[in-house]
């Protein structure tokens, strides 16, 4: 058995000997494997075994010599490999040789070594309909069928070209993952947005969802189908399997009936002297004057199996040029404001399998006009309307000749405002200038007021996170509180930085980071955007990347996200992708390249769109964002002694690269979250710890974070009274804020240090940034040590460490296996054979037969809500041990 990993190589699998023989990229040998990261795997009818990467071409495996010869692209061989990302490989019944890669379908001629190339042209409607090719099938009639990500498409031997079907010829969606042929002859595709049954005969789709019992709605490229014509689809959630010929369809045809008819938004009774003189069943005709202008009907398909997926289509011929289409939500059509004159009202239906009533029903509509829109009254208007055409051109000629006396008195008095207006243009600068100083102030101190209450946040976040007995969900949600109110953060730093270029004020901040970690971090924060726009995101490492560097993280993270977040904004369909290399001699250059499949930005446009508030409109995409996000992005790395580059084609897409400067720092980079340590107190005699800060929900914080772990505290809340206690009770230590009233935290240190009882006093500085860096330089000189607001608890608790020599008493961190299962929070445990009941799943490997138990469970009783959160989230990891211990502790009564 073979397997294919996504940087990891490929690997031989031998059932009997349970062993593994792996293959790698080995750069110093040309017979190794050519990329690791290996996607298709296909052996051929010859035999020949072949091996497609993403990133490195095509691989032929020789077994038995164990070598591998590549076919890769050459940009100077136009019979090589169209694109190194390879994604599909297919042999056909003629024996052609068929690969799909992101950058068009080839055919591979195995004995030359030749390829062909068929691509997308945006200006031939008979070519691929995308680059991106995820699945090829050949039916039994032999044709050829390729899916992409942006459409699906039946190839022509003959004349070489592509009929191409998306979402307007009835397809859910265009990614197509996956394509099968059942013994009918309807291909079956996957898709992101659900699983479409193509008829290619009445070239018609018909589209199942999870509301139909699929697994969800996003299919991935898993697909199978089994000797006896068993269809296997996975996806998000699993996968589903099932018999093609089992899953019927409903062709009853729904009578359509008309169910109400309202003017202004009232129903109107039926009764010889209204508009309905006769039941709505059976009326032909309405006839209403033009004071009646909205008027609506109401209709419904006489079909109650799934009612809610009927579908429906209205048309007022005389009005509309084509059918609306509506669906079960929404049965009904409003006009207003219609013009005299006859129409006919047409309603026609389907049932929830898509079958449609097309003769529907009609109505006739007769709306009688106003006088003035009547032909005698249209005729005497044009008569007075040329009437006095006529009489006004003679009364112009002659105002034209006072005017021209007028003019030249005026030319005479403008020049005299002109004067005085270029005073005042010269004062309103000035006062611009000073209300843009104003604005960064008021930028600064507004950010400053934003951070106490995130510090509240997010500080207590931590707090509760350090409690024992969390269950895994309480720990979920108090994870998303910390990212939210540190993604806030990072919005309000991001105000201040603006405010802060303009004011040029920025400065680079360097601390040692792990590059990779940062990456991820960002990756997975443009992921949750990408995925809603089905989008498919990237990631290469061209070189090896060094784990500690030195630099500006913060800085860093925000030019990646800016360019990553334009690349999805601006990307409808395919993927947006970021390579990055490292240069590990002299130079230390990081190279980031952000690269979409989007709308482009025209030549002429490539420099404007770095300046601030520029957003160039292009058709069919709509604006979006405020136009300053390059504008920062450029600054930054400028400031960073960076480069930024940028090519673009029209309709095909934008590579973004940024090149700096980053030193490789040795050590191991360490991340936050591993070294989380569960500190419960510490050894030694007790210490003292003053608190300052003007602010009381900080100063709670402080409190309820120290004064558990064994601290006297004392608090203050200005310098002053800071200044009182510390001489009153001689504190091991100050945690001392910078800004407050009465007296700042410099004035603090400097009265405190003249004090020789308070000589052995260690001060631990607590502020935010500010937009006077310089003095706050001073303070931050002045400290012993310093930690930034909001707090980062497993920070502050380390220079405590430090400062006061002091060794901290912790707990066992649990172990992975114990830490995730948790009680049932004083739940219920359900009975033993419901326990059995859901073991016997577990075993058979039916996830959602245990989420089927698991909802009747919290239908009979919601005590057991905590029990089935546990299970449901291993469930959802597929983590079929976890359950099965999680459950042998309920049943043993442990938990
Ligand atoms: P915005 O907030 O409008 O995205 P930016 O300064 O980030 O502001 O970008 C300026 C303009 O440059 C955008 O409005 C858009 O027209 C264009 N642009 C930026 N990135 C891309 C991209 N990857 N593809 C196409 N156009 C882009």
């Amino acid at each position: 058995m073979w397997v294919g990993t996504e940087n990891g190589g490929l690997n031989k699998f031998e059932r009997e000997r349970g062993q593994f023989t792996h293959y790698q990229h080995n750069s110093n040998d040309p017979h190794s494997l050519s990329h690791n990261f290996v996607w298709p795997i296909y052996e051929d009818r010859t035999g020949d075994f072949w091996i497609g990467t993403f990133g490195g071409g095509l691989n032929k495996f020789d077994r038995d010599t164990e070598q591998f010869v590549r076919y890769q692209h050459n940009p100077n061989d136009p019979h090589s490999l169209g694109n190194n990302s390879i994604a599909k490989l297919y042999e056909d019944s003629l024996g052609e040789f068929w690969i799909g890669t992101t950058g068009g379908l080839d055919k591979f001629d195995r004995a030359t070594g030749q390829f062909s190339h068929y691509q997308h042209n945006p200006d031939d409607p008979h070519s691929l309909s995308s680059d991106i090719v995820a699945s090829i099938y050949e039916d039994q009639s032999g044709s050829l069928w390729i899916g992409t990500l942006g459409g699906f498409n039946k190839f022509d031997r003959k004349t070489e070209t592509f009929t191409r079907y998306g979402t307007k010829d009835g397809l859910p969606n265009e990614v197509i993952t996956g394509i099968l042929e059942d013994a009918q002859g309807n291909l079956w595709l996957s898709t992101f947005k659900g699983l479409s049954k193509f008829n290619p005969q009445t070239e018609t789709f018909k589209t199942y969802t999870s509301s139909d019992g699929l697994q969800s709605d996003r299919f991935s490229v898993g697909h199978y189908q089994s000797k006896d014509g068993k269809m296997f689809f996975g996806g998000d959630r699993g996968f589903n399997a099932f018999y093609p010929q089992e899953i019927k369809d409903n062709d009853y045809i729904p009578p359509i009936v008309l169910t109400d008819f309202q003017l202004f938004n009232e129903s109107v009774p039926v009764s010889a002297d209204s508009a309905v003189p006769k039941s709505l069943t059976e009326i032909e005709e309405i006839e209403l004057s033009y004071q009646d202008s909205v008027f609506s009907f109401e209709f419904s398909a006489l079909h109650y199996s799934d009612p809610e997926t009927n579908q429906y289509a209205y048309m007022l011929e005389g009005f509309d040029k084509d059918w609306n289409y509506t669906n079960a939500k929404r049965r009904f059509a409003t006009y207003t404001n219609l013009d005299g004159g006859e129409y006919v009202f047409r309603v026609k239906g389907s049932n929830s399998d898509g079958v449609w009533n097309e003769e529907g029903i009609s109505v006739k509509i007769i709306i009688n006009p106003p006088f003035w829109q009547t032909l005698w009254f249209r005729t005497l208007t044009v008569t007075l309307v040329l009437g006095s055409v006529f009489g006004a051109f003679n009364l112009r000629v002659r105002t034209i000749q006072t005017q021209r006396r007028q003019l030249k008195i005026q030319v005479n008095e403008r020049t005299k405002e002109l004067k005085t207006a270029k005073e005042k243009a010269e004062t309103a600068k000035e006062e611009a200038e000073i209300a843009n100083q104003a604005k960064s102030v008021f930028l600064a101190n507004m950010s400053h007021e934003l951070r106490t209450p995130l510090n509240g946040i997010l500080g207590y976040a931590q707090i509760l996170k350090r409690q024992a007995n969390l269950s895994g969900r309480q720990k979920n949600h108090l994870n998303i509180i910390q990212s939210s109110g540190e993604h806030l953060l990072t919005l309000i730093n991001d105000i201040l930085d603006l405010g802060k270029i303009e004011a040029q004020k920025v400065e680079v901040e360097v601390n040692n980071f792990n590059l990779l970690a940062m990456i991820r971090h960002v990756l997975n924060i443009t992921k949750i955007n990408a995925e809603e726009k089905d989008l498919f995101i990237h990631y290469k490492e061209r070189t090896p990347l060094p784990e500690l560097v030195r630099g500006d993280e913060r800085k860093l993270k925000q030019i990646l996200l800016n360019l990553l977040g334009n690349a999805v904004k601006y990307t409808k369909h395919g993927s947006v992708t970021l390579q990055v290399s490292y240069q590990e001699d002299d130079s230390n250059l990081l190279s980031c390249q952000i690269e979409d499949t989007g709308i482009g930005i025209p030549a002429e446009k490539l420099e404007k769109i770095f300046d601030p508030f520029t957003q160039i409109s292009v058709e069919g995409a709509s604006i979006q964002g405020t136009g300053l996000g390059l504008t920062i992005t450029r600054e930054l790395i400028a400031l960073m002694k960076g480069t930024l580059s940028v090519e673009s084609k029209m309709g095909q897409g934008s590579v973004f690269t940024v090149e700096l400067r980053l030193p490789v720092v040795s050590g191991v980079a360490t991340n936050v979250e591993e070294i989380e340590r569960h500190v419960i107190g510490y050894k030694g005699e007790r210490k003292r710890v003053l608190a300052v800060d003007d602010n009381i929900t900080n100063l709670s914080v402080l409190v309820s974070l120290l004064e558990p772990l064994g601290f006297d505290l004392i608090m203050a809340e200005n310098g002053q009274e800071a200044v009182r206690q510390a001489v009153a009770s001689k504190p091991d230590l100050i945690l001392l804020d910078f800004i407050m009233p009465l007296m700042d935290g410099l004035d603090v240190i400097r009265t405190t240090r003249r004090s020789p009882e308070l000589q052995h006093t260690r001060i631990i500085g607590v502020s935010a940034t500010t937009l006077d860096e310089a003095h706050k330089r001073d303070f931050v000189v002045a400290c012993d040590d310093f930690v930034s607001k909001p707090v980062k608890i497993e920070l502050l608790i380390d220079k405590i460490e430090q400062q006061l020599q002091i060794e901290w008493l912790v707990k066992k961190p649990e172990t992975a296996e114990t830490s995730t299962v948790s009680s049932p929070e004083g739940g219920k445990v359900p009975p033993g054979e419901i326990l059995g009941a859901i073991e016997q799943k577990v075993e058979r490997g039916d996830f959602s037969g245990i989420e089927k138990i698991l909802k009747d469970l919290l239908n009979k009783d919601v005590d057991y809500a905590a029990f089935c959160d546990n299970i449901r989230e291993f469930a959802n990891r597929y983590e079929d041990e976890r359950i099965l211990k999680y459950i042998d502790l309920c049943k043993r009564g442990q938990l």
